[in-house]
């Protein structure tokens, strides 16, 4: 009998890459999966793969024409949704920015940006999820409830069958899924997050000028109180790592997030720690390794001179809508129209609507060229980036003769060369 093979889930930025599927069988199962993945493989899935150009079906060449013929009339041209593409159509999106000088961009929204700005500032020390499973003893949960976010996260690194104990520790604002299985619940509200993190780092600064000055508890306010505790979980473990969301992740800027990676250098002065954020924006990560290896910039690259600029958020997606500096976008996305509408500001929204559209993308949509999308790691290949950074290659599991969105904008770039 053959055994099952094994497939990467991309249900979230987990990646599990034990799940064992028989393509063979006609109605195939995943094993492993959690109930998040579960629902990722059973998406209805469509059996051929169809382009459309102004809203009539069209041959995939017809539609890389009409695409190709959009991005040489636009004077200046967004391209953006990559954290939806794998890898290699990331690349292939970034080459097309080059030579059709447009703007290029990882998501559509400026919000949930805070961990690439603290890497700018402060950088970052951070693990492998397999460094953390096999050296943390402590792990602190800031503000995140994986058990709903990446379900499977606590059996990967804090596998039952070793000896050595490993404490989970959560410090947030309500009961969730995660604090119910941790060892400790700490918690505070997130107005009150920064200004406990402060505590912490202050308390730290004091107790490594003089080793036992912990200040004691009556002459405290509770929120020094909480995080004097913290502070003696913190000094007490071995290896331990912080992994966090934003705390707010509607907002562009995070001051926890500077707060968490400063916390982390100077908790190294005492002990080891590590921080990794748990995210959960697809393949964002690799979209930012990808601009930053091309173009020096890891996020709204703009390329209207004829060289790559950034300048914070000025040429992100949302603010060239907003700003109407852009006149015809190229984008994938994953979600319905009214969805991904609803993610846009007024303003940007107004103008989406309003510019040619070159979309890639699962549903149909209105746009003046779409490209349909396959379901990465179903009907879809290509690498994508584990939340630790590492790089994963996604097969599909059923063989279909489907044109991957990255030999499709490799043929639009083909056709931009062949008339520049
Ligand atoms: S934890 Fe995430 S990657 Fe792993 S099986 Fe569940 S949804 Fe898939």
């Amino acid at each position: 009998m053959q055994k099952p093979e094994k497939f990467v889930c991309a249900g979230c930025t987990l990646l599990c890459d034990d799940i064992e599927i028989d393509p063979r069988a006609a109605n195939w199962s995943p094993k492993n999966t959690c109930a998040l993945g579960s629902q990722y493989f059973a998406q209805p899935l469509s059996s051929t793969q169809t382009h459309f150009v102004d809203g009539e079906t069209a041959t995939l060449e017809q539609a890389v024409q009409s695409a190709s013929q959009l991005l040489r009339e636009s004077k200046s041209p967004l391209i953006c949704g990559l954290d939806q593409l794998s890898t290699e159509a990331q690349q292939a999106s970034w080459k097309i920015a080059d030579i059709s000088r447009a703007t290029i961009d990882t998501t559509f929204t400026n919000r949930g940006r805070s961990s690439i700005f603290s890497l700018q500032k402060t950088g970052k020390v951070t693990a492998t999820l397999g460094e953390i499973k096999s050296r943390s003893d402590l792990v602190i949960f800031w503000f995140c409830d994986p058990e709903v976010t990446h379900p499977r996260l606590l059996e990967r690194i804090n596998p039952q069958n070793t000896n050595r104990s490993q404490r989970i520790l959560v410090v947030g604002d309500q009961e969730t899924a995660t604090t119910k299985i941790a060892d400790r619940f700490i918690q505070v509200s997130a107005e009150n997050a920064f200004e406990l993190l402060v505590n912490v780092r202050s308390q730290l600064a004091s107790l490594s000028k003089t080793p036992t000055s912990l200040p004691a508890k009556d002459c405290l306010s509770d929120i020094e109180i909480t995080a004097n505790e913290l502070v003696k979980e913190l000094v007490g473990a071995k290896y331990g790592s912080i992994l966090y969301q934003q705390v707010t992740e509607n907002s562009q800027f995070d001051p926890t997030s500077d707060s968490i990676s400063e916390l982390i250098r100077s908790l190294n002065d005492i002990t080891r720690f590590i921080g990794l954020k748990l995210r959960t924006d697809d393949n964002a990560q690799s979209a930012e390794n990808v601009l930053a290896w091309s173009s020096g910039f890891p996020f709204a690259v703009n390329h209207n001179l004829g060289h790559p600029r950034q300048h914070g958020l000025e040429f992100s997606a949302e603010s060239m809508l907003q700003t109407k500096q852009c006149d015809a976008i190229l984008f994938a996305s994953r979600l319905s129209t009214s969805e991904l509408v609803k993610r846009l500001s007024g303003a940007a929204r107004t103008h989406f609507q309003a510019i040619p559209k070159i979309a890639f993308s699962t549903h149909t949509i209105p746009a003046n060229v779409q490209f349909q999308m396959g379901i990465h790691g179903i009907n879809e290949a290509g690498e994508r980036c584990r939340l630790d950074n590492l790089s994963l290659p996604l097969k599909k599991v059923e063989p279909n003769e489907w044109v991957p969105p990255e030999a499709i904008l490799e043929k639009i770039r083909q056709n931009l060369l062949a008339h520049l």
